[in-house]
């Protein structure tokens, strides 16, 4: 039977992300498992959670809470986020109109930028700046709404940003820009400085921030979390992006959140109710009680120094090159003065050769520039640590 319609091994879905494939995360994670080497690549705490918490979420599932929460959250854990936001930066967000719940830190970033960026008509698509190495879910979420990423490249070893270079960058068409304090993946903590910077780069336009503070509680040698919601003139535009994976050692339960003012909330809601409507029942009320003790986040920055510390001693009389990162649970190293092979290569053959898997942190940059800098992971036990910066130190 003749037919102009392709048969269906003959139809090809042309890709609306034709140059993603798997990430990096997943690809060094699978060949550390393989090779049984210590997986210092992908960002994940080496340890468990704490048994309490455990206990918390085995509770509420018993009692029966097992079906959908509120689609903004539940409302006792968005009044403990309120009030956890207010006690460590005097800021204040409505749980009602400006707090939601969401499926990990990835759905509120994807539901904001939704939320924001347009393909356009006449004008042309929306533009959003994006400082790069950045981390891998940003551009796919922008260009999945046809928006077109600027990117600003931040170079090592300090990776500061040019706060002219952004000037330059913007454009009648700039939409948003996308932040992420402390960075992953190279560890770097936002200044008030930059911060001012930003408000006048924006100050009388119509760009909208987003930004990724998943890493707000682990800010290292004593510095302070400058989250973008204590400028005010930056509040007003922001979404703030939290969550609970890298805080409570729980990055495989998927929770974060979003607190936005209330005209840019209802927008976000809009899109988060249709991606994923509402987000797991028991594990947000559990949430809500064990954020009650504030020393279970206060006390990460000491426990999180010393295994940096721990890690980068251990590899102090090696050929590797560092700053000690400032923030996050990631420090980045030049492996410059030791080999000109790609960072991808010797990330792959450092895991085969010495069983130390990394991330090379030209899968960042749009255009993969290989500065010679690996990212390593140091949310792990001692051991694990002190092993694999001895396997290091002897290159
Ligand atoms: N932003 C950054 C900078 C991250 O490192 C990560 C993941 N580790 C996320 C967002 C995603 O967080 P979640 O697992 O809560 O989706
Ligand atoms: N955020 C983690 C990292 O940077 C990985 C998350 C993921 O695997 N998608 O390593």
């Amino acid at each position: 039977m003749p037919t102009n319609t392709p048969a269906w091994p003959a139809r090809r879905l042309v890709s609306k992300l034709p140059n993603v494939g798997t990430t990096i995360f997943t690809v060094m994670s699978k060949l550390a498992t393989e090779i049984g080497a210590i997986n210092l690549s992908q960002g994940f705490p080496g340890f468990d959670c704490s048994p309490e918490l455990v206990t918390l979420v085995e509770h509420y599932l018993r009692k029966g809470f097992n079906q959908y929460a509120p689609m903004t959250g539940v409302p006792a854990l968005r009044e403990a986020l309120a009030q956890k936001t207010t006690d460590l930066y005097n800021v204040s967000y409505d749980p009602e109109t400006e707090i939601t719940v969401t499926s990990g830190a990835t759905e509120a970033i994807f539901a904001a930028v939704t939320a924001v960026i347009r393909p356009g008509r006449d004008a042309g698509p929306d533009e959003v700046i994006v400082f790069e190495p950045a981390y891998d879910s940003y551009v796919p979420a922008i260009e999945l709404n046809g928006g077109v990423p600027v990117y600003v490249t931040l170079t090592p070893p300090d990776y500061t940003i040019d706060w002219d270079v952004v000037r330059e960058k913007i454009t009648d068409k700039t939409r948003l820009i996308l932040v992420n304090t402390p960075h992953n993946p190279t560890g770097r903590v936002w200044t008030t400085d930059d911060l001012n910077q930003l408000a006048s780069v924006v100050r009388d336009r119509d760009i909208w921030i987003v930004s990724d503070e998943v890493y707000e509680h682990i800010l290292l040698d004593g510095r302070q979390h400058n989250s973008l919601m204590t400028h005010p003139d930056l509040r007003e535009r922001t979404f703030i992006i939290g969550s609970f994976g890298k805080t409570f050692h729980i990055t495989g339960w998927k929770i974060g959140y979003c607190l936005a003012p209330a005209d840019l909330t209802t927008e976000f809601r809009k899109i988060h109710q249709y991606l994923t409507f509402s987000t797991v029942t028991p594990i947000q009320y559990a949430l809500a009680d064990y954020l009650k003790e504030p020393e279970r986040y206060l006390s990460l920055p000491v426990f999180y120094e010393r295994k940096r510390d721990l890690f980068l001693d251990g590899i102090r009389g090696s050929r590797f090159t560092f700053k000690p990162a400032e923030g996050s649970f990631f420090q980045t190293v030049s492996y410059a003065a030791i080999t000109d092979e790609p960072d991808y290569d010797l990330a792959i053959r450092l895991t085969k050769e010495i069983g130390v898997a990394s991330i090379p942190v030209s899968v960042f940059y749009n255009q993969k520039n290989d500065y010679k800098v690996l990212r390593f992971c140091f949310a792990k036990d001692d051991a694990i640590l002190q092993e694999a910066a001895e396997r290091l130190s002897r290159l």
